[in-house]
């Protein structure tokens, strides 16, 4: 990727003697996290330090380092954890000290954050610092109700006005006399606690009562709520329904718009929260597919991987794999220790040499593709008569030399079998998984499953039940189970536990699917 670093222009901030701190000041877009920039990646993944608001993704905070220091700066209404004066010492303090910091604001930092009197504060102390802007809730709000802030037969025009100070109070309000004559799309951020008072602005100035209104509650998350009505009934409505913050206010005639274009909200997994138990680094493929549904998604990381207790020993069979006849792997995390640990020791990959590749799973099988390597054998099912079926199916396995690639503590049946079939086994420990720890709640996402609950469950693993068990979490009533597999499910099972969706194949697709199909037709 090319660096975008432009060189310093002759009235830019002079940079500090430490020279290393800077601040990005960093929008974090409305709240779905596939609306977050590529650059606001960067700056998170970079940081030493990471200040983040009420209306940041915290998923975000799962891209930090693990030794960044994550400081809460947010602010619900009326309940500020740091005043404004506050947040900007806390900047300049961290960034003079030679700090990378990213400063995250929800939608673009520029737009009512805030961000510019941040900047300035910058300025001010001579230190680096640069904007990374956002997507903004006031376009992405209703774009994702099915709003279009702009169409050429309703509008020509767009203002934007913040609802946050009192109307009656005079200074640093809205000119609400001429908002209400100001043709086209007006989007309010802020303010949902004085519609009243704004829309009866709206009136006494004029403006048609049946203006057109719609609210959209934390917009483009999968709890997005989305209230309609008109000028003069609006706020009697936000009252009846509790419509609260954060919430975008629309008004105009590109409102109708959304009984056409109402995409987001008809999605299948709109306004279910489904619970991804994976390790964080493999959370996300399953994640993706499930938010591309509709679905609000909790990540929930019960286990981790860690290096194996021997490290070297695992290392030296590595180094010998080209005297094996087959490598067989279980798992995608196995396969991704075993390559990396092989192209640190050799640099040319045909120093593998000839042994032949057997992948347990289908995702196993692909984790191996992305290595540039095929497998000879795939067994469909992920138990070990599946392999042993597969390989008798194949070739005899007395006197074969076979290199296992497996976690730590699982049970070594595979090798066992294998063994007593006259099979040479060595095993080779990649990994350990341990279970994620209540106190690492980086992202908050387990005091929310605790909390507000979830619709469903998902599990694809068996260690990943087990860990989660280990954790003793209440489970919400009605949760329903998802297993990834007749393994895991029989794990489930197990545990007293009831099993309502399985996927029919183990893929993430598949998973993905069985999950959308069982919770939409549940709706
Ligand atoms: N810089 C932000 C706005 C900050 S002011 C931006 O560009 O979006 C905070 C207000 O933004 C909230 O009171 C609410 O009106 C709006 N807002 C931000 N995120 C929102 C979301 N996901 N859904 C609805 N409103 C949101």
């Amino acid at each position: 990727m090319k660096k975008t670093k432009a060189p310093a222009s002759p009235d830019s901030a002079p940079k500090t003697s430490a020279g290393t701190g800077i601040c990005w000041l960093v929008g974090a877009g409305p709240g779905d996290l596939g609306l977050v920039t590529l650059r606001a990646k960067e700056c998170v993944e970079q940081a030493d330090v990471v200040i983040y608001d009420y209306l940041c993704n915290p998923a975000m905070l799962a891209w930090a380092r693990g030794d960044a220091e994550l400081i809460y700066a947010g602010k619900k209404s009326g309940q500020h954890t740091l005043p404004q004066g506050g947040i900007n010492e806390l900047l300049v303090e961290k960034t003079r000290a030679g700090k990378k910091v990213a400063r995250l604001k929800g939608g673009d930092p520029f737009v009512f954050g805030r961000g510019a009197e941040e900047a300035q504060a910058l300025h001010a102390a001579g230190l680096a610092w640069e904007v990374v802007p956002g997507v903004s809730s006031a376009i992405a709000g209703p774009a994702y109700a099915g709003i279009p802030v702009t169409h050429r037969d309703h509008t020509v025009q767009l203002t934007v006005f913040t609802g946050h100070e009192d109307p009656t109070k005079g200074a640093g309000v809205a000119d609400y006399a001429a908002l209400a004559k100001t043709p086209g799309t007006r989007v309010m951020l802020m303010g949902v606690e004085r519609l009243p008072a704004v829309t009866e602005q709206f009136l006494t100035h004029g403006a048609d009562p049946a203006t057109p209104v719609a609210l959209v509650r934390w917009a483009t998350t999968g709890r997005q709520q989305t209230l309609t009505g008109r000028l003069d009934d609006i706020a009697r409505r936000a009252e009846e329904f509790g419509f609260e913050a954060p919430a975008v206010a629309v008004f105009g005639s590109v409102v109708n718009l959304r009984e056409e274009l109402n995409w987001f909200e008809r999605r299948p997994l709109f306004g279910k929260r489904v619970v991804v138990t994976r390790t964080r680094a493999q959370a996300g493929g399953l994640s993706s597919r499930l938010a591309a549904l509709g679905a609000e998604v909790l990540e929930l990381p019960t286990i981790r991987i860690e290096p194996p207790a021997d490290m070297r020993a695992f290392a030296e069979l590595v180094m010998d794999a080209h005297s094996y006849d087959w490598l067989i792997f279980t798992s995608p995390n196995g396969v991704q220790v075993f390559f990396d640990t092989f192209f640190k020791l050799y640099p040319d990959a045909r120093s593998l040499g000839g042994p032949r590749i057997a992948a347990v799973g289908p995702a196993t099988a692909q984790k191996v593709n992305e290595y540039r390597f095929a497998a000879d054998l795939t067994p469909r099912e992920f138990v070990t008569e599946g392999l042993i079926k597969a390989f008798e199916e194949e070739t005899s396995l007395d006197n074969l030399k076979l290199l296992v690639v497996r976690p730590e503590k699982t049970r070594d049946v595979l090798a066992a079998a294998l063994d007593k079939r006259g099979a040479i086994v060595d095993q080779a420990i990649g990994y350990r998984t341990v279970p994620e720890t209540l106190e690492n709640d980086r992202t908050g996402a387990l005091a929310r499953f605790r909390d507000e609950g979830a619709d469903v469950i998902t599990f694809a693993s068996s260690s990943a039940v087990e860990n989660f068990l280990a954790l003793k979490l209440p489970r919400p009533a009605g949760m329903k189970i998802a297993s990834m597999g007749p393994v895991t499910s029989r794990t489930l099972r197990d545990a007293g536990l009831r099993v309502d969706i399985e996927a029919p194949e183990a893929t993430l697709d598949a998973f993905a699917a069985a999950i959308a199909a069982d919770l939409s037709g549940a709706k």
